[in-house]
């Protein structure tokens, strides 16, 4: 309502509005960044200030179409004219729900059998632990339950999947991590306990660290492993060389299912349709969301494999109906989104846009800080790349107080008229653009971060 003056709704703002992920009492006291958006175009947000920002980060790694796409906004509003809802419980459906499944298994590795819709990353993952449970139960095998996570992995913020998050402030003060849920050693080679280790020995040791977690807890006692084709929240790194095939010899032998976490990576952000297809992950389960719809509603699926899906259907031969579901689960506003959404990644060619303007991001940021005297490194993989800060390059050391530097640098950036993102963990810079990003849209990214960086250190 452009009635309301600014001054208006930014009191209610701080009297009304509980923010996610935000310093509640600096934000009540208006010490906090305070932003009302109210438009968007390609990769340019606008907030009512009249500011126009170039969005480094795309939302939350999520508008991967970029904004103002009316092909999806007409998909929405059909589909709420002719059908705004109907659920999808005991065998109900609608076509746009069933047309995007079928679409997402087209872009899935082969093994892939069905795709179950939720809301959120969140309940995805959520619903995969249970599957994943559920299926360990119908094997007969109900010790075989714990969820091995990576220490800076992100799954959300339920209560399950805030435990597999591996990041200290998704857990303080909420009794978390659960029982059920352990963490192994981060792919984060910048972050190698020995300077010395070439990145296959850094491999090593993280499937090192995971035999010898196997090892104490016993395997029979471990049902799943989640990881994310590339940590995201975590600090946007890469794995090392020859991760994943590693990683995947030593769950295979112990028969620990597979979870790949491709919230972000789902649907073109590296430069591949998928994380999987990217690093050859052979996962049992798929958490999808952000990419599916590009944020233009809210929509999520888990993909399970051939292999879990003969299991789950035997299951409920012998125990009756699977009892899980949304209400929400498969919204026709959301799916017809997903449809629209997934039309335009196609012809507007953003898996290969991702990995062309991607990969030139990523060089153009490490020729422009790759050697600044406090930029430890400089990271990334298609249409992420990460800018982490130090205080001293040579020993890789932390600054003091972790988080300051890189949100001094946001605010500079956001003076300037681009969006990255301080990441939660460290001083680090994140940038995970529209996959439609030009090669001048990131020369603009890159100047602005080289200016702020320079201005600010
Ligand atoms: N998994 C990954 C890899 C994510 O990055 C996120 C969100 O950033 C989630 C899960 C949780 O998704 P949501 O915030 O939609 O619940």
């Amino acid at each position: 309502n452009k009635m309301l003056t600014n001054d208006q709704l930014a009191q209610w703002d701080r009297e009304s509005f509980f923010h996610p992920s935000t310093h509640l009492a600096q934000f009540a006291r208006g010490e906090a960044p305070q932003r009302i958006v109210t438009g968007g175009e390609g990769v340019f947000i606008e907030d009512r200030d009249g500011n126009r920002l170039l969005d480094a980060f795309a939302g939350l790694y999520c508008v991967n179409v970029g904004y103002g796409r009316t092909e999806i906004a007409e998909a929405i509003s059909k589909q709420a004219h002719e059908l705004a809802y109907y659920h999808a419980y005991v065998g109900h459906g609608t076509e746009a729900a069933i047309t995007l499944a079928h679409m997402v298994l087209e872009r899935a590795p082969a093994n892939m059998s069905k795709v179950y819709f939720g809301l959120s990353g969140s309940d995805a993952n959520e619903t995969n632990i249970k599957l994943v449970w559920y299926y360990n139960n119908i094997l007969g095998r109900p010790e075989k339950k714990k969820i091995i996570s990576r220490w800076r992995g992100y799954h959300g913020s339920g209560l399950m999947t805030g435990s597999l998050t591996g990041l200290g402030l998704f857990h303080k003060k909420f009794d978390l991590p659960l029982a059920q849920v352990i963490h192994t050693e981060a792919p984060y080679y910048f972050r190698r306990p020995d300077a010395e280790m070439t990145e296959a020995q850094f491999t090593a040791h993280c499937v090192a660290e995971l035999e010898a977690l196997i090892d104490r807890e016993g395997a029979d006692t471990i049902a799943a492993f989640i990881g994310e084709p590339v940590l995201g929240t975590g600090g946007l790194v890469p794995p090392p060389e020859g991760y994943w095939a590693a990683i995947q010899e030593v769950l295979k032998k112990h028969d620990i299912l597979l979870i790949a976490d491709e919230v972000v990576t789902g649907f073109g952000r590296l430069g591949s349709m998928t994380g999987s297809e990217h690093y050859g992950i052979e996962p049992d389960l798929m958490t999808i969301a952000k990419g599916l719809t590009s944020a233009y509603a809210p929509l999520s699926g888990s993909i399970v494999g051939e292999r879990m899906w003969k299991v789950l259907e035997r299951g409920t031969d012998e125990n009756g109906a699977f009892g899980h579901g949304w209400t929400y689960s498969a919204h026709p506003i959301g799916a017809a989104a997903g449809v629209a959404n997934l039309k335009l990644v196609d012809s507007l060619g953003l898996v290969d846009n991702a990995g062309v303007v991607g990969a030139y991001l990523n060089a153009q940021m490490t020729e422009a800080l790759g050697e600044h005297s406090r930029v430890g490194d400089v990271r990334g993989e298609g249409m992420m790349c990460a800018v982490e800060l130090v205080e001293d390059r040579q020993a890789r050391r932390h600054y003091e107080q972790p988080g300051k530097t890189a949100g001094a640098i946001v605010a500079k950036m956001v003076e300037k008229g681009v969006i990255a993102r301080a990441m939660p963990q460290g001083d680090i810079l994140g940038f995970a653009p529209p996959l439609c990003l030009s090669q001048a849209e990131a020369d603009r990214i890159v100047e602005v971060t080289a200016d702020s960086i320079r201005e600010v250190l």
